[in-house]
């Protein structure tokens, strides 16, 4: 085989045989870039044969899948990443040499005259005239300041983002990854409501940011502020973005307090209280231990929010503590759920309900918070009146416990990745864009179907690092996520009904029933989550330790391999 020289230090060729790769080591190649999707044609090596013939060489082999006819920026900006900066020479094939003929004239637009770059094309027998206006304007954007690429970039740095960079890392140790997230503290969420109750203290939920970046990750201290997914960047805050190979988003859901008008000016104070933050926790247990007697309040807003089984959470622990303090008798709670039902799924109705009749709880279903005077200690509710009209009601209380409504961030929501909901438009089982193949999200900040819960991030972690590695090899997703989610029902001090489900309101319980039944409140369940499932969070989950949440194949013809 001759070698088609485009410049000294980049030669183009077809498919490379064993024979070849033995050739080009001869003549003084280094470096081998393979610009074929892997299984493009009956018989075609692959890239596993193809990386341990260079090696056998002492070459490297480096793999940029690029579809026939279709070079982009992105396969370019890799090929630059992956070579720009070594002083190497290097052999690029694919079926016939014009991919990687084409992909090493778009990189050196700006380098050199573009005449020159289609001179040296046309003498090397590739005619790449149809390039000319693209070589010209890589030619300026290679002229400004250099974006930093990354073989992965990922927005977000709680459950399903450390998760899914640590995961990532464990299959593949070399990957480039840079993780935008502001925050300098990491908690651990499914916390908050022990915290609530007085058995956790608050230092049980959070670590330092620096403490679970998984190592080998570039942590970038700022707010992702908007995507270019066509031109595979990521904009920050400063204003400069950074370009990916891969992008995983995975940003949680917004606390939207300002949707119930006087609930955040009272948050706090005036017997107003929330589990959904972290700071506001301990007031929730301040308030229920302190109570003797009156009203008290707890509410649930509309879905999609995250742990829907939250709300009731507090107020069944804030019961409790009634209980034990002998004052349950003496204060009415009443339950305010915007939702038609206690819990979706149906299986878990039977156990809450008989919490519901002994905490003497009156359930509002259908009844939703819309307004908090937190000096005059009244809330605001609006459900359906008897003519089916909507009508307000207040409430007085002596101690309020509120969701917030929660939607989309902001700058998702505004991104070209939202799908009409604001959230991020992922297919429900590969989670991989639908507009956007190299674009995968998870967790609260999604379209899915499931129950919004660090459960779920945990079980999807997996199937992204799969299949986002899969794509940019150049091959299809592979695995499936199952809509799995987990919440554990605090019923009471030391029970728990653990709710385990998946799409569909499926059973997809962890344990078998003799150990765990799911749908009745076990000591077995508390104990999970009381001394269990911090530990497994912060040293498993976290650091991408794959405990039983191994993802199913996802296409049933597909021969590669889930790991
Ligand atoms: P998060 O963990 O919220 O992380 C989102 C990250 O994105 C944050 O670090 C944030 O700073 C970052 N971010 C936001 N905006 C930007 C931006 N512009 N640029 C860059 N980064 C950004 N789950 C369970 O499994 N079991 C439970 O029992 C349970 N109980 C819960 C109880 C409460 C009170 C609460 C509040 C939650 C509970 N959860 C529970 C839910 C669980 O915590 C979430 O589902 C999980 O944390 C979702 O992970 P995530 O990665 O989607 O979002």
């Amino acid at each position: 085989m001759s070698f088609r020289a485009l410049d000294p230090a980049f030669s183009a060729s077809a498919q490379l045989t064993a024979a070849d790769i033995a050739q080009a080591a001869r003549e003084g190649f280094e470096t081998i870039v393979c610009f074929r999707r892997a299984n493009e044609e009956a018989g075609q090596p692959s890239n596993e044969e193809m990386a341990k013939l260079a090696a056998a060489h002492g070459m490297a082999f480096i793999h940029i899948p690029v579809t026939p006819g279709d070079v982009r920026d992105a396969d370019v900006d890799a090929f630059v990443h992956a070579v720009g900066g070594r002083e190497t020479r290097v052999l690029g094939y694919c079926k016939t040499g014009n991919r990687a003929a084409s992909v090493w004239a778009l990189a050196s637009g700006g380098k050199q005259d573009v005449d020159a770059i289609l001179e040296a094309a046309k003498k090397a027998g590739f005619d790449l005239s149809t390039l000319r206006s693209r070589i010209v304007g890589r030619g300026a954007l290679n002229g400004r300041p250099q974006h930093k690429i990354y073989d992965i970039v990922i927005v977000g740095g709680g459950s399903g983002g450390i998760a899914t960079a640590a995961s990532l890392l464990n299959r593949r140790r070399d990957l480039t990854i840079a993780l935008v997230e502001p925050a300098e503290v990491h908690y651990y969420q499914p916390g908050f409501t022990l915290v609530g109750a007085g058995v956790f203290t608050p230092d049980v939920c959070k670590r330092q940011m620096a403490e679970v970046m998984p190592r080998g990750v570039t942590w970038i201290r700022q707010r992702a502020t908007g995507f270019s997914p066509e031109t595979n960047e990521v904009i920050l805050d400063d204003g400069v973005s950074i370009k990916y190979r891969g992008l995983v988003v995975s940003p949680g859901i917004k606390l939207n307090w300002a949707g119930v008008p006087g609930l955040a000016e009272t948050l706090g104070e005036n017997g107003v209280t929330s589990n959904y933050l972290p700071d506001l926790a301990p007031y929730t247990h301040q308030l229920a231990s302190g109570l003797k007697r009156g009203r008290a309040l707890f509410t649930q807003p509309p879905m999609p929010i995250k742990c829907a089984g939250a709300p009731q959470k507090a107020m069944y622990l804030s019961c409790d503590t009634f209980r034990r303090n002998g004052v349950l008798n003496d204060i009415e709670v009443e339950f305010h759920n915007a939702g038609a039902v206690l819990f979706g799924v149906p299986q878990y109705v039977p156990a809450l309900m008989e919490y519901v009749e002994k905490y003497g709880i009156a359930l509002n279903l259908e009844s939703k918070l819309v307004g908090v005077d937190g000096p005059n200690r009244v809330a605001t509710f609006e459900r359906k009146g008897a003519d089916g009209a909507p009508e307000r009601v207040t409430r007085e209380f002596d101690m309020l416990h509120a969701v917030p409504p929660q939607v989309a961030p902001d700058f998702i929501a505004q991104s070209p990745l939202a799908g009409e909901t604001g959230f991020i438009a992922v297919d429900q089982d590969t989670l991989q864009h639908v507009r956007f193949p190299n674009v995968f999200a998870l967790g609260d900040g999604t379209t899915t179907p499931n129950a919004k819960t660090a459960a779920a991030a945990r079980k999807q972690a997996p199937v992204v690092a799969i299949n986002l590695l899969a794509v940019i090899d150049g091959r299809e997703p592979i695995v499936a996520y199952d809509g799995y989610g987990s919440c554990p029902l605090t019923v009471e001090r030391g029970r728990i009904v653990l709710a385990e489900f998946g799409y569909g309101g499926k059973l997809l319980p962890s344990f078998p029933k003799w150990l765990i039944d799911g749908t009745r409140p076990t000591r077995a369940a508390w104990f999970l989550k009381d001394r269990l499932l911090p530990p497994i969070y912060w040293h498993l989950m976290l650091r991408g330790r794959e405990i039983l949440c191994k993802p199913h194949m996802h296409c049933k013809n597909e021969t590669a391999t889930a790991s």
